[in-house]
């Protein structure tokens, strides 16, 4: 378990915040509620969207080496005994109540007998938290066709990477890809996860984004390198404070892997460092795996040294809602506000993924500054999210933006109506500048580009 984190806890603040602002809801709440399933809420989405699009913005759009794809989430079952999923989850599993750790029933460090009393769990020490054995995989099953019997089990696939290593041959091909390139896709992957919790940092139904890097053998590890170092670039760049993240590099590594580091962030409180994304070195695995259970070949042909060879595989992977969480963890404070009584709640998201842009607020419902005003957030809206309000004080107006992570708030008032200039207020330094009311668009689209 991580160690207590310097940054305070905020989840159960955040998870206040995002139900009645309308980031994230629980699932079926209305009946109750779905273990561990969220739902995302009108400015949930347009958060998550944009890490979404920043991702396959950074990934796909702006290289030539790396294809876009977007495979189905039922795959054929062999695919999961090729990787090992189906094998590799069906062993009798015990969990400890306190520390959440899993352990397999044949834990060796496992004092006393699982269930009882007397058992101590090897990691936190916690007597009488161990639970008895049980059979589990985390894949999620279902039938396909109108017979439910053990031949027509199909699985809700627990990751998104298989679509694209069975894939690996139709984009190569058809795209004229020389290795070293890159498949990259963003979709939803489902695990029956023992232990979730934690909002949305640990959810049965999530989405990841994830690359696969298809290179030469031996190449291996100077690319395994470079896509450590651009991954936590994005994260950065993203708007993560640089001191909460950091690298953790595996100390055991799963049989296929050659390397192994995570990309932690600090979630603050009890929680602390924990995982937002993993890199690989998969080595030739994957593909020598399909290539065994589809006796299909999937060796790349080098065409000047007329050679045929399985890549290996350097992968990135991360999940859209733990990154979703993390920002929303890092950009959450409280603070007071010079000359005024009451403090503030802010969401510091960076301009270009916050939800909306720019509040539009005219300062009292008369003297044609609802009109004005109206004109302006029509206008702006066609270039990005705009939301316009003209209830309440003005200074309540702010607050409720601030609180959503609004980078602008746009105020027509008296002398607007007069010389057609509005004031514009930053969020983050409360300044407020004076721009002709046609200059508002470009103004803000260069602040979040
Ligand atoms: P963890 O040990 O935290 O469950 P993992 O090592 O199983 O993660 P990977 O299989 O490497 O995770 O998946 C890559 C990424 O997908 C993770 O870094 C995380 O961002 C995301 N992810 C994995 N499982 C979940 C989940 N149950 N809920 C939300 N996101 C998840």
């Amino acid at each position: 378990m991580a160690s207590v984190s310097a940054y305070p806890d905020v989840m159960e603040k955040l998870v206040s915040l995002c139900k009645r602002r309308g980031f994230i809801f629980q699932s079926s709440e209305i009946y109750g509620g779905t273990g561990s399933v969220w739902d995302y809420g009108p400015l949930g989405v347009e958060l998550k969207k944009n890490v979404k699009d920043r991702w396959w913005h950074s990934m796909v759009r702006e290289r030539d080496d790396i294809e876009g794809i977007d495979a189905a989430i039922l795959m054929h079952p062999r695919v999961w005994e090729a990787s090992g999923h189906v094998a590799g989850f069906t062993d009798p599993l015990i969990d400890c109540k306190n520390c959440k750790r899993r352990f397999r029933a044949d834990d060796p460090t496992i004092k006393g007998t699982p269930g009882s009393p007397d058992a101590q769990c090897p990691v936190c020490g916690s007597k009488g938290t161990l639970s008895e054995p049980r059979l589990f995989n985390l894949m999620f099953k279902t039938f396909m066709g109108p017979v439910e019997e053990s031949a027509a089990i199909v699985y809700l696939r627990p990751e998104t990477a298989q679509g694209i290593f069975v894939n690996f041959l139709n984009v190569q091909q058809s795209s004229r890809q020389k290795v070293p390139f890159g498949i990259a896709q963003i979709g939803k992957a489902f695990r029956n996860e023992i232990t979730p919790g934690n909002f949305i940092f640990r959810t049965r139904e999530f989405e990841q984004m994830e690359m696969q890097f298809f290179v030469e053998p031996g190449t291996d590890e100077e690319h395994f390198e470079y896509w450590k170092e651009r991954r936590m670039e994005w994260h950065k760049a993203l708007g993560l404070s640089p001191e909460r993240l950091r690298y953790k590099p595996h100390d055991q590594l799963a049989h296929y892997a050659r390397a192994a580091a995570d990309i932690e962030f600090d979630f603050g409180g009890s929680l602390g460092f924990q995982e937002i994304e993993g890199i690989h070195n998969r080595s030739d695995f994957d593909l020598g795996r399909h290539q065994e259970y589809s006796g299909k070949k999937l060796e790349y042909f080098d065409q000047p040294n007329n050679r045929r060879f399985v890549p290996f595989v350097i992968e990135t992977s991360v999940g859209a809602d733990r990154t979703t969480l993390a920002l929303l963890v890092n950009a959450y404070r409280e603070e007071e506000v010079p000359g005024e009584s009451e403090g503030r709640t802010v969401l510091g998201l960076t301009p270009a993924i916050a939800p909306i842009k720019a509040g539009v607020f005219p300062l009292v419902k008369k003297d044609g500054m609802p009109e004005m005003a109206t004109r302006v957030a029509d206008d702006l809206r066609r270039a990005f999210p705009v939301f316009f309000d003209d209830g309440g004080a003005i200074g309540r107006r702010y607050r409720r933006q601030d609180e959503v992570g609004t980078p602008f708030g746009i105020t027509i008032d008296g002398q607007s109506t007069q010389d057609g200039t509005v004031t514009i207020r930053d969020r983050d330094t409360l300044q407020q500048v004076r721009v002709a009311a046609d200059q508002v668009k470009g103004y803000i689209a260069e602040r979040i580009a």
